[in-house]
C-alpha cells in the first residue's frame, strides 16, 4: 500500500479509536427465527429488523428456490435494458394493491430507493425539508440532489412549516414514518397539513412501519388515516418486516413512470435478482394474511414495556418493535452490549454518528417470533447487568 494511503487510513483509525467509534462485524449463523450462533455462543437476537419473523419462513425460501431452479440467478442487466422480469412486475402489482396505490416501483434497496426518489424529484433550484432524525439515506439523497436542505427539530410540525416558508423552488417535505433509532412515529397529520398549505410534496419513508403498524399492517400513513392525496410518495423496504431484501416506492402511475425515467439509482444498477422478487411476493402474502404476527408482536412490545417500567428503565415514547434504552456515552453503551452478550443476548449498541452525540443506546427490537419467555429473560439479564455490570 502506498505510504500516503497508509497515513490517511491511520489518521482515520486513530480518530475512530479516540471516540469509541470502531465498528466490527460479527459472523452470525441463524439457528432459527430468533437465535443466532456467534462462535461458540448461542445468542437470543434482539437486534434484528425481522419484526414479523418472516426472514426464516419456508414459503419465502421455497419461492426463491423455485425461481432459482427455473433458471438464472441474476437478472443480467438493469431493468430498462433487459433485466425486468415477471417476478418484478408481480411484486410491484402486489405492493400497489396492498398499499392501495395505483403503482409501485421496486428498487434493489431502501438506500437506493431514497437516492432515486429525491434526486428524481428535486434539483438545484429546489428545497428538501427534513426531520433532523431522518435516516442517513434520506440525508445523503437530499445532498446528492443538490437541492437546498433545510432541517427541522425532531417531530416538530410547526418548525417544519417555518422551514417550508423559507424554501424556494419545488419543496419536498421528507420524514421517516416510524423513526429507525427511536421507534416513535412522525406527526403525519400535522406534516400533511403543512405540505398542503405550502404546496409541498410529502414523502414518507415508512421502512419500519409498513407490515407492522396500521390497519392490515399498511403502516403509519394508513394508521394516521392519510392517503395518496396527503402522501403522494410512500417508501417502504422489503428488508425489515418483509424479511427479504429490496425496497419500493408506491404512488401514482405518473410518479412511477417519472422515476423509471429519471431515478439514476434505478436506471444504472442491475435489477434485483428475480428470486428475491419472488421471495418478496411470498412475504407480502404472509404480511397481508398473518394478522396474528402483528398481534404477537404487540403483545411482546407490551410485555417488554411493562417489565422495563417495573425495573425503572427509561423508555422512549414508542409503541412499536423498536424499544431503545438510551445509555448516553458510547463507552457505556458498548459495555452494556458486551455484558448482555456474555449472558446470551445480542443487543447491539448504536453510537454516534448514527444517533446524536450523547445518546448512544441499546437498540432493542422485538419480533413476533420472540416468545414471552424470551422477553422475560432479556429483562432479567438487563436487571442482572445493572447490579453486576
Ligand atoms: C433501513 C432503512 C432504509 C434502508 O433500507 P434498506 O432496504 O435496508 O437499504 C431506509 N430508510 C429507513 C428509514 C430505514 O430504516
Amino acid at each position: 500500500m502506498p505510504g500516503h494511503l497508509t497515513g490517511w487510513l491511520g489518521e482515520a483509525a486513530n480518530r475512530r479509536r479516540g471516540v469509541q467509534g470502531v465498528r466490527r462485524r460479527r459472523i452470525l449463523r441463524p439457528l432459527d427465527a430468533v437465535r443466532v450462533q456467534d462462535g461458540e455462543r448461542v445468542l437470543l437476537n434482539f437486534s434484528s429488523n425481522d419484526y414479523l419473523g418472516l426472514a426464516a419462513h419456508p414459503e419465502l425460501a421455497a419461492a426463491a428456490s423455485r425461481c432459482l431452479a427455473a433458471g438464472a440467478s441474476g437478472s443480467g442487466a438493469s431493468a430498462l435494458v433487459s433485466g425486468y422480469r415477471p417476478e418484478h412486475r408481480a411484486l410491484e402489482t402486489g405492493l400497489a394493491d396492498y398499499l392501495e396505490r395505483e403503482a409501485a416501483l421496486v428498487f434493489s434497496s431502501g438506500y437506493l430507493a431514497n437516492l432515486g426518489i429525491l434526486t428524481g424529484l428535486a434539483g438545484r433550484s429546489d428545497s428538501v425539508v427534513q426531520d433532523r432524525l431522518c435516516h442517513a439515506s434520506l440525508i445523503d439523497a437530499a445532498r446528492l440532489s443538490g437541492a437546498r436542505l433545510l432541517r427541522y427539530p425532531h417531530a416538530d410540525a410547526v418548525a417544519a412549516a417555518r422551514q417550508l416558508a423559507r424554501s424556494s423552488g419545488r419543496a419536498l417535505l421528507v420524514t421517516d414514518g416510524v423513526f429507525s433509532m427511536d421507534g416513535d412515529v412522525a406527526p403525519l397529520p400535522g406534516l400533511a397539513r403543512c405540505a398542503r398549505a405550502s404546496d409541498a410534496c410529502l414523502v414518507v419513508d415508512d421502512a419500519h412501519g409498513i407490515g407492522v403498524s396500521g390497519p392490515g399492517g399498511r403502516g403509519s400513513v394508513a394508521q394516521a388515516g392519510l392517503g395518496p392525496i396527503d402522501v403522494p410518495v410512500l417508501v417502504g423496504t422489503l428488508g425489515k418486516a418483509f424479511g427479504c431484501a429490496g425496497a419500493f416506492v408506491a404512488g401514482s402511475r405518473e410518479l412511477v413512470e417519472h422515476l423509471v425515467n429519471e431515478a439514476r439509482s434505478y436506471i444504472y444498477t442491475t435489477a434485483m435478482p428475480p428470486a428475491v422478487a419472488a421471495a418478496g411476493t411470498a412475504a407480502l402474502r404472509r404480511v397481508r394474511e398473518d394478522d396474528w404476527r402483528r398481534e404477537a408482536l404487540s403483545e411482546r412490545v407490551a410485555a417488554f414495556r411493562e417489565g422495563a417500567r417495573a425495573l425503572g428503565l427509561d423508555l422512549l415514547p414508542s409503541d412499536g418493535p423498536i424499544q431503545p434504552l438510551v445509555i448516553g456515552e458510547s463507552r457505556a453503551a458498548l459495555a452494556w452490549a458486551e455484558a448482555l452478550h456474555r449472558r446470551g443476548f445480542l443487543v447491539v449498541a448504536i453510537r454516534p454518528p448514527t444517533v446524536p452525540a450523547g445518546t448512544a443506546r441499546l437498540r432493542i427490537t422485538l419480533s413476533a417470533a420472540h416468545e414471552t419467555g424470551h422477553v422475560e429473560q432479556l429483562l432479567e439479564a438487563i436487571s442482572a447487568c445493572r447490579e453486576h455490570p
